[in-house]
């Protein structure tokens, strides 16, 4: 009974999350869904993104957190337009629904915009499993996290395109193992693209900035 409630919500989520897609391409705009466990550096990492690319292409946020617009004020700064959802405002969901982004996106002109990122609710379990009508997704890990996250939330890896894994800063007080890490994503993943950054240092953010902005064009393009 209880996993037919489960599939039927997926189900009306899958539709809106189909309309969102068709809404995003008419609009050209190339959508990231971004999702990492609380605390893994999501915000800061794409401050620091943002603030490379956004003379080039046209950026805007949408920032999901279960209370608080700590997060959208940050992103603010950038420069960029972001919208803030409260989850805690329908009753607390730990993720981002696809009618959650219809709703979000109608408070952003679409057509003024080349990429929308979505910062996820912190959380590696559901957000893994709603369709918001995004291209790609990201999932990012810090190496304050245990090295076996991508085997212990197998969904997550899967679903998304490419892994980010953050704070390399602070790799040399550590004793995380960042190869074990990547062995783990890529069991899980085979071939997904690892990037290693630093939002404090800046390190590898340039290379993730641009994987986003090449994606953004080959949609583009497509078009
Ligand atoms: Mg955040
Ligand atoms: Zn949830």
């Amino acid at each position: 009974m209880e996993i037919q409630v489960v599939k039927k919500v997926l189900d009306v989520n899958d539709v809106m999350a189909a309309q969102n897609r068709k809404r995003f391409a008419d609009h050209n705009v190339f959508v990231l869904n971004v999702m990492s466990s609380p605390g893994s550096g999501k915000t800061s990492t794409l401050e620091k993104a943002l603030d490379r690319i956004k003379d080039q292409v046209s950026c805007a946020v949408i920032v999901g957190d279960v209370c608080t617009s700590n997060d959208a004020e940050r992103l603010s700064a950038a420069g960029v337009p972001v919208i803030q959802v409260n989850t805690d405002e329908f009753g607390g969901d730990c993720h981002l629904a696809a009618h959650v982004i219809d709703n979000a996106a109608n408070g952003l002109d679409l057509e003024k915009i080349d990429i929308l990122i979505v910062e996820n609710v912190g959380n590696l379990v559901c957000p893994a499993e709603f369709d918001i009508g995004e291209d790609a997704r990201a999932v990012v890990l810090s190496v304050t996290e245990g090295e076996d996250k991508p085997e212990k939330y197998p969904l997550m890896f899967r679903v998304c395109d490419i892994a980010i894994i953050n704070k390399i800063d602070l790799l040399p007080y550590l004793d995380y193992d960042k190869n074990a890490a990547i062995e783990h994503i890529q069991r899980v993943h085979p071939d997904m693209p690892v990037f290693e950054v630093s939002a404090k240092t800046g390190d590898g953010i340039g290379e993730w900035a641009e994987w986003l902005k090449e994606k953004a064009a080959s949609k583009k393009a497509a078009a």
